[in-house]
């Protein structure tokens, strides 16, 4: 191949937590999700906060760089990153993708879930994760009709897509 390579590339990951069964609302733990608070819902189980939307962001935008996942940059070996915010992965992932010559295009971010109700907050989310990646960043939100770990409220799944290119 002679060609020059694309400078774009995409990347596309899903991320799942479970529903913290040890802990409740009232234990003064608040559900972490898009890197906004959501008072008197259910916390996310997790290595970190479980901000399972932000965490979906970071490995899109990583496996568009070829930079790995959170799982091999952050893992149990790094035990510095137990208990990291949402935001503190994403600001350490876009710092990455710059140090490798990277730039953020976009990135979508589609959480599924029962609850919590999200409609209502995505323009604050998208504009908290946009702050947060110093790039465009559209976060949606869909409920599976009652169907599957996400229809019968055991947890939140989110899948996101990243596109990055060369700076
Ligand atoms: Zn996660």
């Amino acid at each position: 191949m002679s060609e020059m390579p694309s400078p774009f590339r995409v990347g596309h990951a899903i991320d799942v937590h479970a529903f913290a069964t040890s802990v409740s609302p009232h234990d003064g733990k608040t559900l972490m999700l898009a890197c906004l608070e959501w008072p008197g819902e259910t916390p996310l189980e997790g290595h970190s906060d479980g901000d399972a939307a932000a965490h979906a962001a970071c490995d899109a935008l990583l496996a568009a760089a070829g930079l790995g996942d959170l799982g091999t940059n952050f893992g149990t070996d790094r035990p510095e990153w137990s208990g990291a915010s949402g935001q503190a992965f994403l600001t350490e992932v876009r710092r990455m993708l710059s140090d490798a010559g990277w730039a953020i295009g976009n990135v979508t971010v589609q959480v599924i879930a029962k609850r919590p109700r999200m409609m209502k907050r995505l323009p604050e989310a998208s504009e908290k994760m946009s702050q947060i990646l110093g790039a465009p960043v559209s976060v949606s939100a869909t409920t599976t009709d009652g169907l599957g770990f996400t229809g019968r409220g055991e947890g939140i799944a989110a899948s996101a897509t990243a596109l990055i290119f060369r700076a």
